[in-house]
């Protein structure tokens, strides 16, 4: 995906053409997706960045998690880092390792080095880095990071799954107008 993608996709505009067609995806995979909006949404609400995450593990455990960058004062509290912590507390590291993460918005580099550190090995993920880009120029005068996920992931020594992104024009809602 190219730049000029992300700036189509800033705003108003539409999301990245490349993006699977939400019914190409397992239902499953869908409803938990939708859910991770769902919190996003959530942790908007309470005034965090508009960021949710969920990992299901093949036992059918949830946890589910969100930004907590402004409630938490904490510049590294994103939704899939306090995932991956909060997953590391209640699960065992051979249940995160067949476990899968699904995530509103694609991890930002920070988060995907978390993903890996926690060996889990599927990230199914709605709004790309670059459609984030377009509607996010900087974070608390911090510009984003523009690293795809699967860029770090393929420096790693083990496979991780990356589905995503999946054209759910919610996954953009969430963020409208948030960052202006
Ligand atoms: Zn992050």
């Amino acid at each position: 995906m190219s730049a000029d993608g992300a700036e189509a996709a800033g705003g108003t505009g539409p999301l990245d053409p490349a993006a699977l067609d939400p019914a190409a995806l397992d239902p499953t995979d869908l409803e938990r997706l939708e859910r991770a909006i769902e919190l996003a949404r959530a942790a908007r609400e309470r005034g965090d960045h508009p960021f949710g995450a969920l990992l299901v593990a093949a036992d059918g455990t949830v946890v589910e998690a969100l930004n907590t960058v402004h409630t938490g004062h904490d510049p590294i509290g994103h939704a899939e880092t306090n995932l991956v912590r909060d997953s590391g507390q209640r699960l065992e590291m051979a249940e995160l390792a067949t476990s899968t993460l699904y995530t509103s918005t694609e991890p930002c580099a920070m988060c995907t080095g978390a993903i890996y550190w926690a060996g889990i090995p599927r990230v199914v993920f709605a709004l790309s880095e670059a459609d984030l880009r377009g509607l996010v120029s900087e974070q608390s005068g911090v510009p984003t990071l523009s690293l795809p996920s699967r860029e770090v992931f393929a420096r790693g020594g083990r496979p991780v799954e990356v589905v995503g992104p999946v054209a759910l024009p919610a996954a953009a809602e969430v963020h409208r107008g948030f960052w202006d």
